[in-house]
């Protein structure tokens, strides 16, 4: 199994690298957020959108916990925390399966809801501005975009 580690020192750092990694999105990727409140989880979404010519500022979708952006390609940004024991569809399908880049925030609580080919990404606070993060693609799509990413 693939997995690429990398630690950040602020929140910059980790806005440079999601921005690398919108700018090699396509359309149709599925990207799965993991993390403790305030480990990064936004603050990555903010560099992705960048990296797909978002102009607009992208900020927590918790209450709204869907928001959509126009870029390069559409952003679908979800934060489903607030979903924990309510296991509702929000016909999450239609985003998975359509040609923006879904983003989600606190991904396992809608585990059922998930494709199996999609890019996870974890971030562990280490520090007051360190952050650990660990992505692994599932699927073939994914591990190229690791590879393009480490390049
Ligand atoms: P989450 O969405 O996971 O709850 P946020 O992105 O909203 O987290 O908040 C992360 C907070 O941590 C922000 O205030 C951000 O500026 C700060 N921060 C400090 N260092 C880092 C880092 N290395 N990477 C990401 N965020 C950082
Ligand atoms: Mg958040």
């Amino acid at each position: 199994m693939m997995q690429v580690e990398l630690k950040t020192h602020s929140s910059e750092e980790t806005m440079t690298i999601s921005q690398g990694l919108g700018k090699l999105l396509n359309g149709g990727e599925v990207l799965l957020l993991e993390g403790d409140l305030g480990a990064g989880k936004t603050t990555f979404t903010k560099g992705l959108a960048k990296g797909l010519d978002i102009k607009r500022n992208v900020n927590s979708p918790t209450f709204t916990i869907i928001k959509e952006y126009e870029g390069r390609l559409p952003l679908y940004h979800m934060d489903v925390y607030r979903l924990a024991d309510s296991e509702e569809d929000l016909g999450f399908d239609d985003y998975f399966m359509g040609s923006g880049v879904t983003v989600v925030e606190w991904a396992h609580l809608i585990e059922d809801y998930l494709p199996e080919e999609r890019l996870e990404i974890y971030i562990y606070h280490l520090g007051d501005d360190e952050r650990k993060i660990v992505l692994t693609p599932r699927g073939a799509r994914y591990e190229d975009i690791c590879k393009e990413l480490m390049e």
